[in-house]
C-alpha cells in the first residue's frame, strides 16, 4: 500500500505547486435513525472536524434524528429518495418506474421532502437510490424548488440545477458488502485528482461516499484513519454541501 501512499504524494506535490487545493466533500447515505453506527458516524465528523451530509430516506420516522443532529453542527440532511423502494422490472433499481410522469415524480418529492423538512440542518438537496436518474427527475427537482441534487460521478442526465456528485466509494458491493480496501481507495482518489488537474478543473469537489450502516470494521478504521490525513494536509479542503452548492449557484448566476 506504500506505493499507493506515494504515487497520491507525487500527485499533491502538483497541486501544493499550484496553490490550489483540491475540494473534498462527505456524503452518507441509508440513514433513516438514530442507531449506534449513526452515532459512530456523526462522532467522527465532530472528531475531525469534516462537514458532513446524511442523505436521510424519509419514509419512516426521520424526526427520531432530531436529537443526534442537534448535536452534530456540521451535519447537513439531504433527502434520499422517497422510500427506498424498489419499482422497476428491469436490472436497474429506481424508485420510479419508467412510465411516471414528471407531476407524479414531483409529487413523491415533495411528500419525502415535507417528512423532512424541520430536521436540524435540513437543505433541500436530493439524492437518488441507486444513483438512479429517471427521465423526468431533473425537471421535477427544478419544478419543486430544490437547491440542488447530488448522484454517482458526473453520470447521467444533469439538468437545469446544480449537482454535487459522489466520486469515492468507501465500500465494495459485488459479492458481499466489504471495505473496498486501502489500495483500491486511494488509487480512486489519485485518479479523481489527476483528472481534475489535467482537465484544469480544479475547483471541481471530489465526493466521499459512506454508508454507515453497511462498514465493517476496516472501513470504519480506514474512515478515520483518511479523515485524519485529509486534515493535516494543506492540499485538500473540506468544504459542506451548502458551500459548494452556494458556489455553483453563484458561478451560474455569473454565467447568465
Ligand atoms: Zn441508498
Amino acid at each position: 500500500m506504500n506505493l499507493q501512499r506515494t504515487l497520491l504524494d507525487i500527485e499533491l506535490q502538483h497541486w501544493r505547486r499550484a496553490g490550489r487545493p483540491a475540494r473534498l466533500w462527505w456524503r452518507d447515505d441509508d440513514a433513516r435513525g438514530p442507531t449506534p453506527a449513526l452515532e459512530r458516524l456523526l462522532a467522527l465528523s465532530l472528531w475531525h472536524g469534516v462537514p458532513l451530509t446524511l442523505a436521510v430516506i424519509p419514509d419512516e420516522d426521520p424526526a427520531s434524528l432530531t436529537w443526534s443532529l442537534a448535536t452534530c453542527p456540521l451535519a447537513t440532511v439531504a433527502q434520499h429518495g422517497v422510500d427506498h423502494t424498489n419499482r422497476r422490472d428491469g436490472q436497474a433499481a429506481g424508485e420510479f418506474p419508467h412510465e411516471w410522469r414528471r407531476l407524479r415524480v414531483a409529487t413523491q418529492l415533495r411528500a419525502g421532502w415535507a417528512r423532512l423538512q424541520a430536521l436540524p440542518g435540513a437543505q433541500p438537496v436530493f439524492v437518488p437510490p441507486w444513483n438512479d436518474i429517471h427521465p423526468e427527475l431533473p425537471g421535477a427537482l427544478e419544478d419543486c424548488g430544490y437547491l440542488g441534487w447530488s448522484a454517482w460521478a458526473d453520470a447521467g442526465d444533469r439538468g437545469p440545477l446544480p449537482r454535487i456528485d459522489a466520486h469515492l466509494d468507501l465500500l465494495r458491493w459485488k459479492s458481499g458488502v466489504r471495505f473496498r480496501g486501502e489500495g483500491r481507495f486511494l488509487e480512486a482518489f489519485r485518479a479523481a485528482l489527476r483528472a481534475r488537474r489535467r482537465a484544469g478543473r480544479w475547483e471541481a469537489p471530489i465526493g466521499l461516499l459512506t454508508h454507515h450502516l453497511d462498514h465493517d470494521e476496516a472501513a470504519w478504521v480506514f474512515l478515520a484513519e483518511f479523515l485524519d490525513w485529509t486534515r493535516a494536509r494543506p492540499e485538500l479542503a473540506w468544504r459542506s454541501l451548502g458551500e459548494l452548492l452556494a458556489e455553483q449557484a453563484g458561478a451560474r448566476h455569473q454565467a447568465a
